[in-house]
């Protein structure tokens, strides 16, 4: 999907005033869902200058990437970094949906499994942190991720913060340390606090159907509506149709 005349304008002047950026203290990890959008305004209020580092691998949707975007845009930030990793695929995509190969992703948390996912994304954000300066990587794993993919917790990013302390040269006695301001938040906590942080949720993005709009069914739509109507609430994005 082309970018909108706004939103292309928008980066323009955003690309025009670029050089005048002093670094970030903190790289924000933005897919364009509701988690990561919660993280950018956390380390937002916390940090003050922040910038987002999003990943487009294979089959990542168009409606996540306008998402991030438009997150980006809303929080007044400078454009956010974009790496392409079109190599690296769900495990429904590499398998297929044959159900004759016990792989082959059928069921929700395998379909979204990808393999060393979160040691490969803080690898290459690890990168960019220290070139640009940052202090602080930003992850949104949640209570919940954890129960599900094993390189969400926090004993193996703590690992992964102990190998980027022995590695950086240019940190000068202060690595840039990973941060998971949601590990120990469930949805609903993290629905209180994206409120509290007055998140755009509106603008966030979490169905995996190409639908214009959030289909209301998929695995990520029913996360969603549940815990937005545990708390009596009606989700933005559904509320917008
Ligand atoms: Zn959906």
């Amino acid at each position: 999907m082309p970018a909108t005349p706004t939103i292309t304008a928008n980066r323009k002047k955003r690309e025009k005033g670029k050089e005048r950026e002093k670094a970030p203290d903190a790289l924000v990890m933005l897919s364009g869902g509701l988690d990561s959008a919660t993280c950018l305004y956390w380390a937002k209020k916390k940090f003050g200058h922040v910038r987002a580092i999003t990943f487009n691998y294979f089959g990542r949707l168009e409606n996540e990437k306008m998402a991030a975007e438009k997150l980006v845009m809303h929080a007044g930030l400078t454009d956010p970094i974009v790496v392409e990793l079109p190599f690296l695929k769900e495990a429904s995509d590499y398998y297929g949906r044959d159900p004759e190969n016990p792989k082959a992703g059928n069921a929700a948390v395998l379909s979204s499994y990808v393999p060393a996912r979160n040691l490969i994304f803080y690898s290459i954000a690890a990168h960019y942190a220290e070139f640009l300066g940052a202090k602080w990587i930003v992850g949104g794993h949640n209570s919940h991720d954890v129960m599900f993919f094993n390189d969400a917790s926090k004993d193996y990013i703590q690992k992964i913060n102990s190998l980027l302390k022995e590695g950086c040269l240019f940190c000068d006695g202060r690595p840039y340390q990973i941060v998971l301001p949601l590990a120990e938040m469930n949805r609903k906590q993290v629905i209180k606090l994206a409120m509290e942080l007055h998140v755009p949720i509106e603008l966030t993005w979490s169905c995996h159907d190409k639908q214009p709009m959030h289909c209301g069914k998929c695995y990520a739509c029913a996360q969603r509506i549940e815990a937005f109507s545990s708390l009596g609430l009606t989700d933005p994005v559904f509320a917008k149709k």
